[in-house]
């Protein structure tokens, strides 16, 4: 009855206080609950839906209700960036949780590709995730109840489905997102709750709760794994091979709601067709518990499942179900939509009914879910003797820290690697031991690996949800080959370790390192923020015995702030930190530029800014946030978009654009600030957006090549397809570059590929050498561009330096800081930034 009064006073559009939502709005009526079992109310101090939770709030309740209830375990996998726990609860019968271990190693068997495995005693395995995106909240929230109601229902055919059930319980994906959005939620509600959309409840000010900490949408990093949140899902999904995880989220205000399968021409090749058919049989559960409440939804449409770096789609490659959910958003407490008033108590419900049906059909689909995991092992076991590939090398001889951290994603994934038994040169690429590895294919999941390793140019759609590809030796610019056996393999790795830096002995002349290794930024900034003089090679040399590259660097010994003693235990000590190794040299003389030659320019200490606010994406701007706090150690500033008129931009060498969602930036006298701080020697770096606005404020002439595509019998209802197979959502390029050009210091290939997600095509200079990265005539390495597009690319330029006065105006159209995993392009920024001024 209570049900019925609170939807009817929504409709009548009476003022809704929130004190109408109880608990039993969201639980079934056919129940009995534990009164022993803490309600949320009686923990956190309000209803469910009554105010969005917060983590804090959040955590404390799950604590309790573990601690009350004996048929859950709570677990604390870790922190957040912000410090916040990231929790796990194990939910299932008191019987199972006294063997859980047995049950999870059993379960596992599954996986051994022996295909023999009796499924018909064994518990089934769903986890169940909620709100990765923070300021999607529904989801967080409903799994307040949730887990109540795992906790305390009651009944013998309840408590039947426990015995057959492990259900790993992640409350909130996005523990520091949620925070930020329960702030914004609730500092904005009225007492008099307020439906119209214009009210600041619904317009979060940026960055927005979407994202983490560093403003990563941590749902395209389930199989890059680079944050800490996903770290801890990825071990707990490869600990317990779920059968079905579930991703809890939330789309636009007028959608109702969404469940998976998505779109059937946009399934990834490597996801098994009975991976489909049993994601729509599940869905008869979702369609008939919301025909239940009376829920509009729909299915099959607009959500793809082919990026495995989204958490409705990596499960799909593991044998696993992933399923998505979107639940249309209040925002914030309740909201008009084109479906009538949209409450957050009822985005909640419907959260918290699917949440139910999920485990419904994982109940009566328990047998047939096993035994299609346990299929999905053998038939890859199968597959794999066929194929005649055997094995992938990859390495790069001259940077084992990059090849580490591409290694760390497969020790995530807990692939199996194994060290190269000797230097080895395959296809003219060196393969060094010690900075590369040998992944065999007969293992657990050779298809997991495929997915991070192959390139991909045919498709059945062009039109993507994300980034058509993610090919991960492309991505950090490593050397990698296909082997046909594992003669090359040496022992696998069991101790896996960062490498190892330091300085081979003390000099009184000099120290040497060349620029390849990934961190070698991160000890020049620790060298010039100590007042140390440091030099770049603009010319390769030899010097005693060893061959130098493009950009090495030099520390002389004379004349510095500390002495001999003093430099080389700092010197040691940056260079452990820094996994780098460094040369003492006992000579200038060298064949090639001698170390006092002139061609050895010196290196300024740096102060970097970067753009951020209203304005500008906050992802890309969160990436150099995260590349330079997290990888190099490097203080930057973020100066908002807001304040920008009040900041003395003499303080900085370097301003960062990142990509706006457009190219109004800054007002004109924002524009006029940066031009004359440009003239006066400093250097801005834009991305992507910022071509358009280098043009439109006159900082520099760029010619762009147009797209001059026009529909010719395309109908109306084609409108959308058609404008979408034009967007380069995330693809890979060929490019070539001139490794004497400092931007490319660092390189050791002609060939370098890079990310983009843009149609801004730049038509090359006149003279060559002003074009030290340009893209090859057939530059597709894999995903997805139109032919149209296609033709512009080619030889087209992502890259440009132009002096303006005394300072530089440079320009990436690409983003080669791509969600923390593009390793291979970051060092093109960090190029721009220490030797900008030598372009
Ligand atoms: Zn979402």
């Amino acid at each position: 009855m209570k049900q019925f009064n609170f939807l009817l006073l929504v409709l009548l559009g009476l003022n809704l206080t929130a004190q109408n939502v109880t608990l039993d709005y969201y639980l079934p009526d056919n129940l009995n609950y534990d009164p022993n079992i803490p309600k949320p109310a009686d923990v956190i101090g309000h209803e469910v839906g009554e105010w969005h939770v917060t983590h804090d709030k959040l955590v404390f309740y799950m604590q309790q209700l573990a601690a009350a209830s004996d048929r859950i375990t709570l677990e604390d996998r870790g922190k957040t960036f912000e410090g916040r726990p990231i929790l796990l609860l194990t939910i299932t019968s008191p019987k199972n949780h006294q063997n859980i271990e047995s049950i999870r190693e059993q379960h596992l068997e599954l996986s051994n590709g022996n295909g023999n495995t009796n499924t018909s005693d064994m518990p089934v395995v769903v986890y169940q995730g909620f709100s990765i995106h923070g300021n999607e909240p529904s989801g967080s929230n409903a799994a307040l109840a949730y887990a109540y109601y795992l906790a305390a229902a009651q009944g013998s055919e309840f408590e039947a489905m426990l015995d057959d059930m492990v259900v790993l319980l992640d409350p909130s994906f996005n523990p520091d997102g949620l925070q930020r959005f329960a702030y914004w939620a609730n500092t904005n509600k009225s007492i008099n709750l307020n439906p119209d959309s214009n009210d600041r409840e619904y317009s979060e000010v940026w960055p927005g709760g979407r994202t983490n900490h560093y403003w990563f949408d941590m749902n395209r990093d389930w199989l890059p794994v680079q944050l800490p949140e996903s770290r801890a899902r990825i071990a707990t999904f490869h600990k317990w091979l779920p059968n079905i995880l579930t991703d809890h989220h939330e789309m636009g205000t007028n959608s109702t709601f969404f469940f998976q399968p998505g779109e059937p021409s946009r399934v990834n090749p490597l996801t098994p067709h009975i991976n489909q058919d049993l994601t729509r049989e599940i869905g008869t559960y979702h369609a008939k518990a919301l025909d239940k409440i009376g829920s509009l939804y729909y299915s099959e449409e607009n959500y793809d499942d082919y990026y495995y770096g989204k958490g409705s789609t990596f499960p799909d490659v593991n044998g696993s179900i992933g399923i998505l959910f979107e639940q249309g958003s209040s925002r914030g407490h309740i909201q008009e939509s084109e479906n009538g008033i949209l409450t957050f108590p009822f985005t909640i419900r419907n959260q918290f009914t699917t949440a139910l049906s999920t485990i419904e059909a994982a109940k009566n689909m328990r047998t047939k879910l096993l035994d299609y995991q346990q299929k999905f092992y053998a038939d890859m076991k199968t597959e794999v003797g066929r194929n005649r590939t055997k094995a992938i090398v990859f390495g790069d001889s001259k940077d084992a820290s990059k090849t580490y951290h591409l290694a760390e994603i497969l020790n995530r994934h807990q692939i199996k690697f194994h060290e190269l038994a000797n230097d080895v040169t395959i296809s003219g690429k060196q393969y060094k031991k010690g900075a590369s590895y040998v992944v065999p294919m007969d293992q657990k999941n050779p298809k997991l690996i495929q997915a991070m390793f192959e390139k991909r140019t045919t498709f059945k759609d062009s039109l993507f949800y994300d980034v058509s590809a993610w090919t991960f030796p492309l991505a950090f610019n490593v050397d990698y080959a296909n082997l046909s056996s594992l003669s090359n393999a040496g022992p696998e790795v069991t101790d896996f370790q960062a490498p190892k830096g330091g300085v081979n002995q003390k000099s009184n002349y000099a120290y040497l390192f060349e620029w390849h290794e990934y961190y070698t930024p991160k000890a020049l900034n620790k060298i010039t923020s100590k007042g140390l003089r440091a030099k770049v090679a603009k010319s390769p040399f030899t010097l005693e015995g060893k061959t130098y590259d493009y950009g090495t660097i030099m520390v002389p010994v004379q004349n510095q702030k500390l002495d001999a003693d003093q430099l080389y235990n700092f010197l040691n000590k940056i260079a452990q930190e820094s996994q780098i190794q460094l040369t003492a040299v006992s000579t200038g003389l060298t064949r090639g530029i001698d170390l006092g030659s002139n061609d050895f320019d010196p290196i300024r200490k740096q102060k970097v800014a970067i753009l951020v606010g209203d304005g500008i994406r906050s992802y890309d701007a969160g990436e150099v946030w995260h590349l330079f706090d997290t990888r190099y150690d490097m203080k930057i500033t973020k100066l908002d978009t807001r304040d920008f008129d009040d900041v003395d931009l003499d303080r900085y060498t370097d301003l960062i654009l990142p990509s706006g969602w457009s190219s109004n930036l800054l007002n004109k006298e924002g524009a006029d600030k940066i031009k004359a701080w440009v003239k006066d020697g400093g250097t801005v770096i834009g991305y992507r957006t910022a071509v358009d606005w280098f043009k439109k404020n006159e900082f520099i002439k760029v010619d762009a090549k147009k797209d001059t595509l026009v529909a010719k019998n395309i109908p109306f209802d084609q409108k959308n397809d058609f404008t979408g197979a034009q967007v380069t959502g995330g693809a890979i390029f060929e490019t070539k570059i001139d490794r004497s050009h400092p931007i490319n210091y660092g390189y050791k290939n002609d060939l370098l590929a890079l990310f983009r997600n843009t149609n801004i095509y730049l038509k090359p200079e006149k003279n060559s050498y002003d074009n030290p990265i340009q893209y090859t005539s057939d530059p597709l390495l894999s995903g997805y561009i139109s032919e149209e597009n296609a033709e512009l690319i080619k030889n087209s330029v992502p890259f440009k330096v132009k002096r303006l006065g005394k300072g530089r105006v440079i320009l990436f159209t690409d983003n080669t800081n791509f969600r923390a995993f593009w390793y291979g392009t970051n060092k093109l920024l960090m190029n721009a930034i220490f030797f900008g001024g030598i372009m």
